[in-house]
């Protein structure tokens, strides 16, 4: 049955509680153990499946585990004396991933069915799930133009195939463990994500760190052309990793949204076109466009309408992409010189 808000139990996470994170050797999972060791937390286990030696981020003081949360015993090693659980590990990457490896993606359904299985036998205060706005009906992003996508947008149900299904189905999932079983959960979904530490070649990469890496490559060169994937005037709008942490921490402590998937991402709605203009003003270079029409290119256009969260949060993601920008393109630099010079890189 349904709790009312009344019957909701208070509780406030301390320092010294078990913190586990999933894909804390990826993108948002390390960037996310980093965040809570700096805000003080003691107690953090970082799980991934990656070897250790591909984890973008070690955090000091963290316990690391490499495992394989889509098996169920793991699971449950994993969740023991957990307090909170924020399940980032995925399948995932960039459109062109997710539209050839819909099978890998779609698998991903493994991890948060006996992630949250796990975390409820283990007696977890509150568990948090990495959605997308994959979720969305496919149908209202069928122009550039777009309206941005509000909450109640992703039913009736037409999900971007393979992934945006999975997360979906996780969503619910969730959803019903506290209905059902009443374990806190709470479902975030994010828009496009970008920042240092995370993929930016391989494949996996998305937009943002593959429109940074081709520039510094292009310069590297001495070859001042880029290849973009469509016409470019498709449309997305990019959230700031620190924003991304940031929110996450907020919606997870947030009892209004118990159970209530809601949108994580910037409103800073801008085409492909501009995306590369702006790496082109930061790397103070001009590059001749060239455009793969066969390219995977997702929906036409997404952006977040942020209303609710500014509504519950009083805040939303507000990195300008100019600011976040320059930070990433200086961080691929970085690594695209470390990885000629033949020294160990972060890998996705
Ligand atoms: P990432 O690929 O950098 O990190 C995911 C990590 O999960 C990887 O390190 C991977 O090794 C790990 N992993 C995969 N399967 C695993 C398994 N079975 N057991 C243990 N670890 C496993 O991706 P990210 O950008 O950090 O994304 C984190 C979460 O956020 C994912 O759930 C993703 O779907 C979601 N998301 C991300 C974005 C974005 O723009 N980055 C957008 C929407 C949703």
């Amino acid at each position: 049955m349904e709790k009312s808000p009344q019957t909701i139990e208070k509780q406030t996470t301390k320092k010294t509680d078990l913190i586990v994170i999933t894909g804390a050797g990826g993108f948002i999972g390390g960037n996310l153990a980093q965040y809570f060791t700096k805000k003080g937390f003691t107690n953090i286990r970082a799980v991934d499946k990656k070897p250790l030696c591909q984890w973008y981020l070690h955090v000091a003081g963290v316990e690391n585990l490499c495992l394989d949360v889509s098996d169920e015993d793991n699971c449950a090693r994993v969740c023991e004396n957990a307090v909170e659980v924020y399940n980032l590990a995925a399948d995932m990457g960039g459109m062109g991933f997710i539209e050839r490896f819909r099978v890998e993606c779609l698998r991903s359904i493994l991890i948060n069915t006996h992630m949250v299985e796990a975390a409820y036998k283990a007696g977890v205060k509150r568990y948090f799930y990495s959605s997308s706005a994959c979720v969305y009906n496919t149908l209202l992003q069928k122009d550039p133009k777009v309206r941005a996508l509000k909450e109640s947008d992703a039913y009736p149900a037409m999900a971007e195939r393979g992934y945006g299904w999975e997360k979906l189905v996780s969503e619910m999932f969730c959803q019903e463990y506290w209905h059902e079983r009443g374990m806190k959960t709470f479902i975030a979904r994010f828009h496009n994500v970008y920042g240092p530490n995370g993929t930016w070649d391989g494949g996996r990469e998305k937009a943002p760190a593959a429109m940074c890496r081709k520039v510094i490559e292009a310069i590297d060169a001495k070859d001042l052309s880029i290849n973009i994937w469509g016409n470019g005037e498709q449309t997305r709008s990019f959230m700031y990793i620190d924003d991304c942490v940031k929110g996450i921490d907020m919606i997870t402590h947030c009892d209004e949204l118990i159970a209530t998937p809601i949108n994580l991402g910037s409103s800073e709605l801008v085409t492909i076109n501009e995306l590369v203009s702006k790496v082109e003003k930061i790397a103070g270079k001009k590059l001749k466009r060239s455009y793969n029409l066969s390219a995977p290119l997702g929906v036409a256009g997404r952006n977040s309408d942020n209303t609710f969260i500014k509504k519950v949060l009083n805040w939303e993601p507000n990195t300008t992409l100019d600011k976040g920008l320059a930070v990433t393109y200086s961080w691929i630099k970085g690594q695209h010189a470390a990885k000629k010079a033949g020294k160990r890189i972060g890998r996705g």
